[in-house]
């Protein structure tokens, strides 16, 4: 299966690691990669078997992409692509490559076409989900927000929101 998260609200890649959650429960193999963050989440530190996560972006939080972002971002692609060729986890989480794809660090097509590779279940998780990504997924959930807290001004929380 292809599954999109996308929307504004909030829950994507929280979705995304709860279903590595529920899959490792089975005995699964999950391997999550996290575009644009470089920041320590949680998630990073998370140890448990059959359960990794890495991460290709810098702890900078992108409002003009630079060089290194594209770089980082191809680099996390490849990655990817090693990972569908010759692990073959149960479940590749590819978080935040919609917005790595709407900021143009790496290209749509070349997402489509290692998707097309994948034997696995893919999830694609961030805001602004391209249409061909829609296109080709099995399962979409669109996220909305209805109250969020940042609205407000109140920073993101430890353990809730990274
Ligand atoms: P999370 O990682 O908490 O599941 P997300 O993946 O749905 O959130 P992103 O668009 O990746 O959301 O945003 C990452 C950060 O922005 C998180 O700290 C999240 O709490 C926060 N965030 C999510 N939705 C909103 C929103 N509607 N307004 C402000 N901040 C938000
Ligand atoms: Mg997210």
């Amino acid at each position: 299966m292809i599954i999109v998260y996308t929307g504004n609200g909030k829950g994507k890649t929280t979705a995304a690691i709860g279903a590595g959650i529920r899959a490792i429960g089975h005995g699964k193999k999950v391997v999550m990669i996290e575009f644009m963050k470089g920041q320590k989440t949680g998630e990073l530190n998370v140890k448990l078997p059959n359960f990794e996560v890495y991460q290709f972006g810098t702890k900078e939080f992108v409002v003009e992409p630079t060089e290194e972002d594209k770089e980082m971002a191809k680099e996390g692609l490849k990655f990817a692509e090693k990972i569908i060729e010759n692990e073959q986890p149960f479940l590749l989480i590819l978080d935040e490559i919609n917005v790595a794809v709407k900021f143009g660090l790496i290209d749509s097509k070349e997402v489509i076409k290692l998707l097309k590779k994948a034997k696995n279940h893919v999830i694609l998780t961030g805001r602004y989900a391209p249409r061909e990504f829609i296109e080709i997924a099995d399962l979409v959930t669109e996220m909305k927000e209805v109250k969020h807290p940042f609205k407000e001004g109140k920073p993101a929380v430890e353990g809730i929101d990274f």
